[in-house]
């Protein structure tokens, strides 16, 4: 158990790193913001911010001297840093899961390995392979990049195999894998927690609703049908936690499919589907992150009050902010980044225990 006072260092600087940050402040812990970026939302409430490069090693060293324990709040940090890292300082989740996770392929043939279900998929490593996948997968499809894709970037849609050089092109014309187009009823995800002991809690799956490929909202309760899958969908994520010897908060999104539960993909680390839990939860995903890599006691994940709903703010959003807080049921959460792009991520509210006025 990591001691009050003790300083946890985190990879990545944004409203991530910033809600694990107010978190750990609560449990009596500092935080060491790491990341390359000049601007960062997570060290404007961070003890420590160091801003270097992700191979500068003799700024990674000191920061892993100045860390009791290290974690990261964005999946894409190079591995190599990690790797690296680990030499010095314990790093938790460790390097596992953050080398399937930031590989789309090696995610879904590792799902697929421990028994999970993704939409039918197959590799488009260069042009002519994309036509090989096309005739497996068949369309309509979504090509995807292996790396370095999130909120819907790195993607483009396939209505019918003529499509394929515009998808190509519209890529990036990187290594890619081609993905069946899932007519699903609902999104859900699965937000678990796994402790330094292999103890495992899960919080109740919210239905997530997307636009343009980014979150819009996470909803409580769910539907019937993604409470149906739910169990599935956990057993597989507890699978996937348990290969990768994972500590802290992991994140499956999954479509609700006729036959079960279809997984999309993981992250692993807190999620924005899980934001609800700051005031929808006995405990927060960020709170029990912090807990599960301090080696501290679990704490309880119930849903405190139904129903709740979280909606992101993203891009010009964000000016609705005084009217939403004349809503005095309303949570909200500005990231404090101080320039305003189209879907960019910039704050999110939470009602719990009431609905929306509007
Ligand atoms: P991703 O970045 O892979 O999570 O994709 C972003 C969003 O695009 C998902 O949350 C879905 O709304 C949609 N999407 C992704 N893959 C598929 C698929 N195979 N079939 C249908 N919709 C998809």
């Amino acid at each position: 158990m990591l001691p009050p006072g003790s300083t946890i260092g985190i990879l990545g600087g944004g409203q991530l790193g910033r809600m694990l940050s107010v978190a750990a402040a609560q449990l009596g812990y500092r935080t060491h913001i790491y990341a390359p970026d000049s601007k960062s939302v997570a060290a404007d409430v961070a003890a420590h911010h160091t801003q270097a490069a992700w191979d500068d090693e003799p700024r990674l060293a000191a920061f892993a001297a100045a860390s009791d324990v290290v974690t990261f709040e964005f999946e894409n940090v190079p591995v190599d840093t990690v790797r690296f890292l680990s030499g010095h300082v314990a790093v938790r989740p460790g390097v596992a899961a953050l080398e399937v996770a930031q590989d789309r392929l090696a995610e879904k043939n590792f799902v697929v390995s421990v028994g999970g279900r993704p939409a039918p998929f197959a590799p488009a490593p260069d042009r002519t392979a994309l036509d090989t996948a096309i005739e497996m997968v068949g369309t309509p499809a979504i090509l995807k990049t292996v790396r370095m894709g999130y909120d819907g970037k790195g993607q483009a849609q396939l209505a019918a195999p003529a499509d394929a050089d515009a998808a190509w092109d519209a890529i990036g014309r990187h290594p890619a894998v081609l993905e069946g187009f899932v007519d699903f009823a609902h999104e859900f995800s699965v937000l678990l927690v796994r402790g330094i002991d292999g103890e495992v809690r899960y919080w109740d799956s919210p239905v997530n609703v997307h636009g343009a490929g980014i979150l819009a909202s996470s909803s409580l309760p769910a539907p019937a049908a993604v409470a149906g899958q739910q169990d599935a969908a956990r057993a597989l994520m507890a699978e996937i936690a348990e290969a990768l010897d994972y500590i802290g908060v992991l994140t499956g999104e999954f479509f609700v499919g006729a036959e079960g539960p279809i997984f999309n993909e993981m992250a692993p680390r807190v999620h924005n589907s899980g934001h609800w839990t700051i005031e929808g939860a006995v405990t927060s995903q960020f709170e029990n992150h912090i807990r599960a890599v301090a080696g501290l006691p679990l704490g309880d994940t119930a849903t405190t009050a139904l129903p709740v709903v979280m909606r992101n703010l993203i891009g010009a959003d964000i000016a609705a902010v005084p009217s939403l807080l004349a809503d005095g049921r309303a949570h909200v959460h500005h990231y404090g980044k101080a320039e305003v792009r189209d879907g960019r991520k910039l704050g999110h509210v939470t009602w719990a225990g009431a609905e929306p006025e509007a």
